[in-house]
């Protein structure tokens, strides 16, 4: 048993340790739907907090195709999609998101980070190499890791490394796998050049579009936000943020689909998301169809956000999108202004690495089509009096 006590003493020393670095992470219990004004241990709060982008995570219309769909459906999807488990709401949702992004054809996982692990496992073959920029999401690094493929990591939005580094590949297969909308920074991969290497080196390009999906290109995504197409890029969405459910989805050319379908662990391997859940997501899907004044309303709350902020401390990314972040340094600092900010009753996270580089800890303000000008007046005028 002595092993065992000294691998608790490690465990507690870790963790003591990340308290005292003010790297410890605390979650906050929420009462209630994901809406800006949240209530957390009774008191409430102005959230800039979620991903919820549209404001579609506590819509009525969202919420009734789920409960119908579980009276009609049940509640579990009982298998895997290649045992029993996929309904006509998953194949309904499948046509409607190709429709949706206009790419062939869609598949769609219960997550984001399994839709990642899927694709580069996939395309990578075991003996290919995945270029990615160094502030991808985690969840593209580890997918990496998973399809034990060579991880070459460029700087952020370096082309030149990039290219020096496909050119000097002898990988049998390439993928240069990105971020379209960087989760931290909030600025935009420049696709149609990342496109162009593509071409020149044989790549696949692989895009994750988790913050561009129902944000960029009148909601179709990155893709449609630079009218690009090409059968060599593989495209991903979460279903989670803007779309305000869960899941994922990737899409692109049937072979590539197929392929998925057929071999990639992170689909065959798994049960099913309930079939409730693509009910709402093709209720979600209508909403972004029939309500653009949501997207216009998160587009003038960004500019807002950026005419009336004059914050004391920190210093604003150029990010032109609905995540605003506001580089503080170092960890305790991010950490101080969130506290002061809380006091004020706003909630806005401080993201501290190894989330973010370190010396980059921030405040990722995002903001939603639920807030009102008065919300985001109230933020600006918290953060231009906090010291
Ligand atoms: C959130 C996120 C994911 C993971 O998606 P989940 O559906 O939450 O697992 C993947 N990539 C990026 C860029 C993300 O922001």
């Amino acid at each position: 048993m002595s092993g065992d006590c000294d691998d608790l003493g490690r465990l507690a020393h870790d963790l003591a340790r990340r308290r005292t670095l003010a790297l410890e992470r605390r979650r906050r219990v929420v009462d209630g739907a994901c809406v800006p004004h949240v209530r957390v241990d009774g008191r409430p709060l102005l959230a800039f907090a979620s991903n919820d982008y549209l404001g579609l995570a506590a819509h009525p219309r969202v919420a009734l195709a789920a409960s119908e769909a579980a009276l009609r459906y049940g509640v579990g999807a009982g298998a895997s999609h290649l045992i029993s488990g996929h309904s006509a709401l998953h194949e309904a949702l499948e046509r409607r998101l190709a429709q949706w992004t206009g790419l062939p054809r869609a598949l769609t996982f219960s997550a984001g980070y399994m839709a990642n692990a899927a694709v580069l496992s996939v395309l990578a073959q075991r003996h290919g190499e995945i270029f990615a920029d160094r502030l991808n999401h985690a969840s593209l690094n580890d997918a990496a890791r998973l399809a034990r493929a060579r991880l070459r990591r460029y700087a952020h939005g370096d082309l030149a490394q990039l290219q020096r580094l496909l050119a000097g590949s002898r990988a049998a297969y390439k993928i240069v796998a990105t971020d379209a909308v960087f989760s931290m920074d909030g600025d935009i991969a420049p696709l149609p050049e990342l496109l162009s290497l593509c071409e020149r080196y044989d790549a696949w390009l692989y895009v994750d579009d988790a913050h561009g999906f129902g944000v960029l290109g009148e909601g179709k995504g990155a893709l449609a936000h630079f009218r690009l197409a090409s059968p060599r890029i593989v495209y991903m969405a979460t279903l989670g943020k803007a779309a305000g459910v869960a899941g994922a989805f990737v899409a692109g050319v049937e072979e590539v689909i197929e392929t998925l379908l057929q071999q990639a662990h992170a689909y065959v391997y798994t049960t099913a998301q309930p079939p409730l859940l693509a009910a709402a997501l093709l209720a979600a899907l209508d909403v972004m169809e029939q309500e653009p004044q949501r997207r216009a309303m998160l587009w003038r709350l960004v500019g807002f956000l950026r005419a009336q902020a004059r914050p004391r401390r920190g210093t604003f990314l150029a990010s032109a999108t609905p995540i605003q972040p506001l580089l503080l340094g170092d960890a305790a600092t991010a950490l101080d202004v969130a506290e002061q900010l809380w006091q004020r009753g706003l909630w806005v996270p401080a993201i501290r690495p190894p989330t973010v580089p370190q010396g980059t800890a921030r405040l990722r303000i995002s903001l939603s089509a639920a807030h009102s000008e008065a919300d985001v007046l109230a933020l600006c005028e918290a953060l231009n009096e906090v010291a």
